[in-house]
């Protein structure tokens, strides 16, 4: 293991942010975040902590002829995107959402793997798991990452630092993958620093070295700063953070709107006061697409939908869990982005049910025959604790053959891979990106029709 990226050394007495690995000599197990007298965290209650390379780290973990080479994860059809890379495979400026085929050519020798879903859900419930055990406060923002609100753990597990420096120790000896973790007073400092130590550091900003930390950093840093909010503060003459916090408020305001500009103030000053808002596990479950190009083909949408529906389905199976309602989400190709929702007349874990209420909700979005997608999602809600809605489901001996059959496939994907069992619709599909048909030539596929069960 590695100490932070940052080229700060440790523990400096004025306020300048410390970064530190968790395993270096001389330091006493997990708790022993970094050397000298310790550093100053006090105020820094939330941590921000991100997996490195994520699916690339799981892939070599579970692979570990591919440690120190340069592995890539991206769907393997021709109009893939990298969804991961490790940083063996960015040193050659390959990044995630960048065409698989552009990756190949940047890295020709990288270890190129489809996805595998499934493992990595796996290991993000248990990496989630760990930030319960710590704290009942989390707020995950995504499969590999999430805030922790420490306060209320510091009596048992000691001070912050610490207690990031327990959650590495603790997810690279059970999961065998590395991550980053920023300490700060709050949540934006700590996601910026935890970027900023990756990979396999850990950055603590004190509450008085906030400033010092965030201002000379590119005015990019700053949430809510995207492309076209870059380029009117670059016309503005602002560069860097430091920029925006000496600028007159009103003149934020007058160029990007008040409530913007407001937020921008106040974010160059380091104020964010947004509290860590816990989520229950499994609040919802789903699974979406970006496509590599844009589909005005229904009958691949409904494909999709398919592919996605059984996705989200075997993650209830695995969660326990039924759902109450179905989502989808449409974005279009000009980001317009459509959700619809239906509640069921009892909550479901079974494909077939799941897909049928997405392909009606698709059908009932009323698009445009020509109306191009880039992404579609399919989302489960209202999640009940399958064994509380056990007796209901024993009422329709046809839903519950269904879920029978479903059932059944998850242990044999579960022993020989997700992909060995799929409906048949899939099979002569693309496996990882539905690319656009020429008009006509896709074979016909009913709504209604969803995964059928082994005979
Ligand atoms: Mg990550």
């Amino acid at each position: 293991m590695t100490y932070g990226a940052l080229g700060h050394g440790p523990a400096s007495p004025d306020g300048e942010p410390v970064a530190a690995g968790q395993s270096g000599a001389g330091q006493s197990g997990a708790g022993g975040a970094v050397a000298g007298a310790g550093p100053e965290d006090s105020g820094c209650r939330i941590l921000h902590v991100d997996m490195d390379a994520f699916y690339a780290s799981v892939e070599i973990r579970d692979r570990p002829d591919l440690a120190g080479r340069p592995v890539i994860v991206g769907a393997t059809a021709s109009r893939g995107v990298v969804l991961s890379a490790s940083y063996e495979a960015r040193a050659f400026g390959v990044h995630s959402a960048m065409p698989v085929t552009r990756a190949r050519r940047l890295c020709p020798q990288a270890v190129f793997i489809p996805p595998r879903h499934h493992a990595y859900a796996a290991v993000s419930k248990e990496v989630m798991e760990v930030f319960r055990s710590v704290t009942p406060e989390v707020e995950p923002l995504a499969l590999d990452e999430a805030f922790l609100d420490v306060s209320g753990a510091i009596r048992r597990l000691g001070p912050p630092a610490r207690i990031g420096a327990l959650i590495r120790a603790t997810i690279a000896e059970q999961q065998g993958i590395n991550c980053s973790v920023g300490v700060a007073p709050s949540k934006f400092i700590a996601k910026l620093a935890s970027t900023r130590s990756k990979p396999d550091g850990l950055l603590i900003v004190p509450a008085d070295g906030v400033l010092a930390f965030l201002h000379p950093l590119p005015v990019a840093a700053l949430w809510g700063v995207g492309e076209q909010t870059g380029q009117v503060l670059a016309r503005l003459g602002l560069r860097t953070v430091r920029d925006i916090a000496e600028i007159p408020v009103g003149t934020l305001q007058r160029e990007l709107g008040s409530s913007l500009g407001a937020h921008l103030a106040a974010l160059a000053w380091g104020r964010d006061e947004r509290p860590v808002v816990s989520s229950t596990p499994e609040k919802s479950i789903g699974a979406e697409e970006t496509f590599a190009s844009d589909i005005d083909d229904p009958e691949v949408i409904r494909r999709e939908l398919l592919r996605l529906s059984g996705r989200t389905a075997r993650g209830l199976r695995s969660a326990g869990a039924l759902a109450r309602t179905v989502v989808i989400k449409l974005r279009l190709a000009n980001f317009t982005t459509i959700t619809r929702s239906r509640t069921l007349p009892e909550p479901t874990d079974v494909a077939r049910t799941i897909y049928g209420t997405a392909c009606a909700l698709y059908g009932a979005a009323g698009l445009d025959s020509r109306a191009r997608l880039r992404l579609v999602g399919v989302r489960a809600s209202g999640l009940v604790p399958a064994s509380r809605a056990a007796t209901q489901l024993a009422f329709g001996e046809r839903r519950a053959g269904w879920r029978d059959a479903e059932r059944a496939l998850d242990r044999i994907s579960g022993r020989f891979g997700a992909d060995t069992v799929r409906p048949a619709t899939l099979v002569t599909g693309q496996r990882d990106e539905p690319s656009p048909r020429p008009g006509g030539s896709a074979p016909r596929l009913p709504p209604a029709q969803g995964p059928r069960p082994p005979p």
